[in-house]
């Protein structure tokens, strides 16, 4: 699919497409500038940066921030991430191997397990940990000192962090959506990265169409360019841009396969709610997690869903949307 997932030639040239330093980030203004501050301010000191958590939806930036951070500080990055670290043995491991000043970037650390959390509180906070050696009675704990790192935490949502473990990051960064004019750069700064030639309105439709997320406009970017390269003169114009999404079944406002297939069930089946997450996410194939955390955003943000404490309700623009007339109770 062209949305949210990663396949592997994306990784590739994702890779090849991450910004390197913080000036050539583009977009999220407030948190470059907060940042910034911190990570000058601590090399002015001669310091490691306090801990940093992002938060914010998938593809926003937060693996390419942590890097910027680990680049702007001179210090080397380890990466791994909270579903990895299934034993605080595994956290013990990785923290003891880290290097003075390294940066340690955690993705999805609110999908770390507990005993490792608790771990990671004590690492964080006095740069020890202890490990236990042995079970049962005989089971000592030897602490460990550990070299002072700089801990990036990346989550989609920051409320799913239990407080302890929010309360011990210096500086907490919330990623937004990034408005049509930055995705408009991004798509530029991709095309000529990517050696594609495309004119301003070109990249207008595609980055009207990323769903406000820097990922999905680099994807787009390489559909059109392949539509282009094979149905025209490689030249990526807005005809040839929404000639190609049409293809690709994004929708002139962004909506991909799976967030027509969330608003179709929550609208055909449903009568447009309410309806329970796990429900919704099992009528249209998915797992609960990719309907809340890459599909509902987005919606949300669009105006045509609400979250509400009763379940999932579709609003009168999703009707509209979809061009379906809503039962006479049944949309809000
Ligand atoms: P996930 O949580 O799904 O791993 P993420 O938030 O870590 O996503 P990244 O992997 O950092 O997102 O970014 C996805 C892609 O978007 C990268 O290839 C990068 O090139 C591009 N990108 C992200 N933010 C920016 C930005 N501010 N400017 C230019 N390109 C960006």
């Amino acid at each position: 699919m062209v949305g949210a997932g990663a396949d592997v030639e994306d990784s590739a040239v994702e890779a090849a497409l991450r910004p390197k330093s913080l000036a050539e980030f583009v977009g999220q203004p407030t948190v470059r500038e907060q940042l910034d501050l911190v990570l000058t301010a601590a090399r002015q000191r001669g310091a490691t940066a306090d801990h940093v958590l992002l938060s914010g939806a998938p593809g926003l930036g937060k693996t390419t921030l942590s890097m910027i951070i680990a680049a702007e500080m001179g210090a080397p990055i380890r990466i791994t991430s909270g579903p990895a670290i299934q034993h605080a043995g595994d956290l013990a491991a990785i923290l003891s191997s880290l290097q003075e000043g390294e940066v340690l970037f955690l993705d999805e650390i609110h999908r770390m397990s507990r005993p490792a959390e608790e771990m990671l509180y004590m690492a964080m906070e006095d740069f020890r940990v202890d490990v236990v050696v042995g079970k049962g009675p005989g089971a000592t704990a030897i602490p460990l000192e550990l070299p002072p790192f700089t801990l990036v935490g990346a989550t989609t949502r920051a409320g799913l962090l239990p407080p302890p473990l929010r309360d011990r990051f210096g500086f907490t960064a919330h990623m937004e959506f990034y408005e049509p004019a930055e995705l408009e750069r991004v798509v530029h700064r991709s095309a000529r990265l990517l050696e594609v030639e495309a004119d301003a309105p070109g990249a207008a439709e595609i980055a009207s169409r990323s769903r406000g997320t820097p990922r999905i406009a680099n994807r787009l970017l390489r559909r059109v360019r392949d539509y282009a390269q094979v149905k025209a003169d490689g030249f990526v114009t807005r005809e040839i841009a929404r000639q190609a999404l049409a293809v690709y079944e994004v929708d002139e406002r962004g909506l991909d396969r799976l967030d027509r297939s969330v608003l179709q069930a929550l609208l055909k089946l449903f009568g447009g709610g309410p309806v329970g997450l796990s429900t919704l996410a099992v009528a249209v194939g998915e797992e609960r997690e990719t309907v809340e955390e890459v599909a509902e955003p987005f919606l949300v943000r669009e105006g045509l869903l609400a979250r509400t404490p009763r379940g999932r309700v579709a609003t009168p623009a999703a009707w509209e949307h979809l061009g379906l007339t809503p039962p006479r109770s049944g949309a809000p």
